[in-house]
């Protein structure tokens, strides 16, 4: 038995369909304020895509491009700004910031009513006490990504392994809003491959390459593979390629659907923040929120 194949990157293609229909009903047009410090060559291109859809799905984008020796008192100052711009819907901070800045302090200035990442304490709280508020978009698109394969996930067991607050967490609080039984496991996690093996939902998200074997995944489940690690091509010297955190191959003959990478998790990601900005946008300007971005 092949397991099916879950197509992120359709999935993520008919969701910013479904955003620029939205975007097309609304009695304004959302804006989102990306903020790059810094040349950092992945962060460059992730912002590049994030501005391309963003107007694509008929949305303002406005880029702010700052030098990677700005001082953390002069960022947060921009993001106080973008927080007071009555324009201004979401705010995304690109992250990693270079070392000299404080991650953490920078995200909290940003206004959570606008933190379209879903990282700042009030979005992770709102999350985790079952409030409304904007949920983390990597997440919320393995979520999305569970249900299309599997439909109603009530009563599920979902071990989702890996807890960073970035992924694992939130991952764990949107499938228990789903009403599945979650399991989180860790590096410190004892006999962590018969935890796996108890999920009908198993969602790795630990950024070690091609850890999860076959044999740790239940026969028919479903695997939601969120790590991606880029590594030496085996055929091709000095040429390297991206892989997941599960062994793809072999776990294809185990799995039930399974998301391949690329092409599986990581196009979702850009699509919920789209989502995410018109929620943003809906819930700041007392705009009714479009029903097809509903999952
Ligand atoms: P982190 O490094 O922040 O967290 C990794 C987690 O995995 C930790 O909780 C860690 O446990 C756990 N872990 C590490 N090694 C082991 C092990 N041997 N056994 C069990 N658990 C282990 O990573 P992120 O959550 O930020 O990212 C995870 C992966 O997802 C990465 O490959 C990243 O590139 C990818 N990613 C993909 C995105 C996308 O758009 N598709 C977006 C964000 C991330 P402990 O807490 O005990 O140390």
């Amino acid at each position: 038995m092949s397991a099916i194949k879950i197509d992120g990157k359709a999935y993520a293609a008919g969701l910013r369909e479904r955003v620029a229909n939205a975007v097309s009903q609304l009695p304004g047009q959302p804006t989102l304020a990306v903020v790059l410090v810094g040349e950092d060559p992945a962060s460059k291109v992730y912002v590049k895509n994030k501005i391309k859809f963003t107007t694509e799905t008929g949305m303002r984008s406005v880029e702010h491009k700052l030098k990677a020796d700005i001082s953390e008192d002069e960022l947060v100052n921009i993001v106080r700004s973008l927080n007071e711009d009555q324009s201004v819907d979401g705010i995304l901070v690109q992250l990693p910031l270079p070392k000299h800045l404080n991650e953490n302090r920078v995200i909290e200035e940003i206004a959570p009513g606008k933190d379209v990442d879903g990282l700042t304490e009030t979005s992770a709280g709102r999350l985790s006490l079952g409030k409304t508020g904007l949920r983390p978009c990597t997440p919320v698109g393995s979520v999305m990504l569970a249900k299309d394969a599997l439909g109603d996930l009530t009563g599920k067991n979902c071990v989702i392994l890996g807890r960073s607050i970035l992924v694992g967490k939130p991952a764990a609080m949107l499938f228990l809003e789903q009403n599945c039984t979650v399991t989180i496991a860790h590096s410190r996690t004892k006999n962590l491959e018969d935890v796996c093996r108890s999920a009908d939902i198993l969602v790795a998200a630990v950024g070690r390459p091609q850890m999860v074997k076959a044999d740790w995944i239940k026969p028919g489940a479903c695997v939601i593979d969120v790590g991606i690690n880029r590594i030496p091509h085996p055929d091709k010297p000095g040429k390297t390629y991206l892989v997941g955190d599960v062994d793809y191959h072999p776990a294809l003959e185990t799995a039930g659907s399974m998301t391949p990478v690329p092409g599986g998790v990581g196009p979702m990601t850009i699509a919920c923040l789209l989502r995410n900005t018109v929620l943003a946008a809906c819930m700041r300007r007392g705009w009714e929120t479009p029903d097809i971005l509903s999952f």
